[in-house]
């Protein structure tokens, strides 16, 4: 797979929804986290070290988000500097100010009980689990386990380290290099090279056994409890077809494998990572109870974390994405078509509230059940007025055109334009800029 290279656009202001979240002035290119972590008292001891690129001006100092860990030992460019760490943030002063364009690093050492986010939409990034641990980000978990610059623009290569008791499997994205033993520890060696947004770096550890559903043309891996491994042989077994069909519908898959972590205890919903995604012990019934949800987190693998949005806004362009995805393999699989779907979604929408403006649903909206299925909805209006070759040629097209890149919901009607002969002004603002539900024609 010829993965292109795009350089993370250039960003001149924080992300509206969080912005103390990040730093514009730099880029992080590639982090290679050392981990070692022991379940039983929730203690993780880690090394951080950032290779990283200043912007187009002089850089006196260089701010990560980071949540509140013992930090040893702090590097710039291999030596020593001064720094400060509060209110989740470690700032870094090195002696004289960083070049313009300059390629830099940065070492933090640091050890402590990682603790997730609170946040509105529930707990964020690292969590303990009766007996392991879990990553989910979304939006703003990162900083709860390794130093970051914490905005979805600034994509970066992962190597991550991690270094765990034996009796515990280590999942973390990408794909394995190494695995060894050492007396009563195991260190597991990940490497993620595909440009990868902070919210998606994930560790998993738990005593899980390993299912391989699919060999290739992408390797696809189920870790599970032994106890549920039974559950999954059916639960998963469909998802071989779907990746098939969403690589005909959405072009090549971005990554080099696809990982499902299920885990012993329930969550609330599935959550996607780069290359891999959570599914709580309560989505796997041995009934294919959750199978829309299989094929939505898998979609979130083009967008979402192959195409990512610029700032949290443009957040329909990942959910809107993958509820129609869901629709999709629904309509391919035997089961319910898409325009069925469609109809059921916008009846549910009328008898709701209509202020939610897609385009810009603000912080307290981003995750609200409208903005999926509205977005659901968008794409499936568009197919009905582009028609179906159209259509689907700009649903690839867009998968391609931002490949591992960063996107703004006006890249998607500029493009969405170029396959209509018919104006699409009208049809936009009305879908995506006003908050009442249009007509589904
Ligand atoms: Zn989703």
């Amino acid at each position: 797979m010829s993965a292109k290279q795009t350089s993370p656009r250039p960003q001149s202001a924080a992300d509206p929804y969080f912005p103390t979240h990040g730093d514009v002035r730099y880029h992080v290119h590639r982090y290679e986290l050392t981990l070692d972590y022991r379940p039983a008292p929730n203690r993780l001891a880690g090394a951080a070290r950032l290779t990283c690129l200043t912007g187009p001006d002089p850089l006196a100092d260089v701010v990560l988000d980071f949540a509140d860990f013992r930090i040893t030992r702090v590097l710039v460019d291999g030596r020593t500097v001064r720094w400060t760490h509060r209110a989740g943030k470690l700032r870094l002063r090195p002696a004289r100010p960083l070049r313009p364009g300059a390629a830099f690093t940065v070492e933090v050492h640091y050890s402590g009980n990682p603790r997730p986010v609170r946040s509105e939409w529930g707990t964020l990034g690292w969590e303990e689990l009766e007996d392991g641990s879990l990553v989910a980000s979304q939006p703003i978990g990162a900083p709860s386990w390794y130093p970051c610059n914490d905005r979805p623009a600034d994509k970066a290569a992962y190597q991550m380290s991690i270094t765990a008791p034996s009796p515990y499997a280590v999942v973390a994205n990408g794909r394995l290099l190494t695995r060894t033993t050492r007396a009563s520890s195991t260190t597991w060696v990940y490497e993620q090279p595909a440009p990868t947004a902070s919210y998606l770096a994930t560790v998993q550890v738990g005593q899980y056994q390993q299912l391989q559903i699919s060999a290739g043309p992408v390797p696809q891996t189920v870790y599970a409890p032994a106890r549920l491994i039974g559950s999954c042989v059916h639960d998963f077994a469909h998802q071989p077809a779907m990746m098939s069909l969403f690589v005909d519908l959405f072009g090549p898959y971005p990554f080099g494998e696809y990982a499902v972590v299920v885990t012993d205890e329930e969550l609330d919903v599935p959550v996607e990572a780069q290359g891999l995604s959570t599914f709580g012990a309560n989505h796997v019934d041995g009934r294919r109870g959750s199978e829309r949800l299989v094929a939505h987190e898998l979609a979130h693998q083009w967008f979402g974390n192959s195409v990512t949005v610029a700032d949290w806004r443009h957040i329909w362009l990942n959910e809107g994405f993958a509820k129609y995805a869901e629709w999709l393999w629904s309509e391919r699989s035997g089961g319910r078509d898409a325009a069925a779907h469609a109809a059921m979604a916008h009846a549910k929408l009328k008898a709701l509230p209509q202020d939610l403006v897609l385009a810009d649903p603000g912080r307290s909206l981003m995750f609200d059940d409208r903005l999926y299925q509205r977005g659901g909805l968008v794409l499936h209006a568009l197919r009905g007025v582009l028609g179906e070759g159209p259509f689907f040629a700009l649903f690839r097209e867009w998968a391609d055109a931002h490949r591992h890149a960063v996107v703004t919901t006006a890249d998607f009607t500029s493009l969405a334009q170029h396959h209509s002969s018919r104006p699409l002004h009208a049809f936009f603002t009305e879908w995506l800029y006003v908050g009442t539900l249009p007509p589904l024609l």
